[in-house]
């Protein structure tokens, strides 16, 4: 079983303040993409994407490694985000 970055570790939403936000994975057959969604206000963050098809996993554990570092870079995308909030 994958485990995804701590939510705990999602600052609120930049947008709508609320500590409302998940890191979600869409899968397809040769592809996943990873982001953060705020589920109060429909934000979404960056979008951390890897095409299986351009890359070569010898083992099946490597596609769970990448994914977690990947939603790792989402969350970190999204607290950056956070930080940076426009005036
Ligand atoms: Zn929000």
């Amino acid at each position: 079983m994958i485990e995804p970055t701590s939510e705990a570790a999602l600052k609120p939403c930049p947008f709508c303040g609320e500590s409302n936000a998940r890191v979600l994975v869409e899968a397809a057959t040769d592809r996943i993409d990873i982001f953060v969604h705020c589920y109060s206000c429909g934000a979404r963050g960056e979008t951390i994407g890897a095409t299986f098809k351009d890359r070569h996993y010898p083992e099946a554990i490597d596609i769970a490694t990448e994914m977690v570092a990947m939603s790792g870079a989402a969350a970190e995308s999204w607290n950056m985000r956070q930080g940076g909030k426009e005036q």
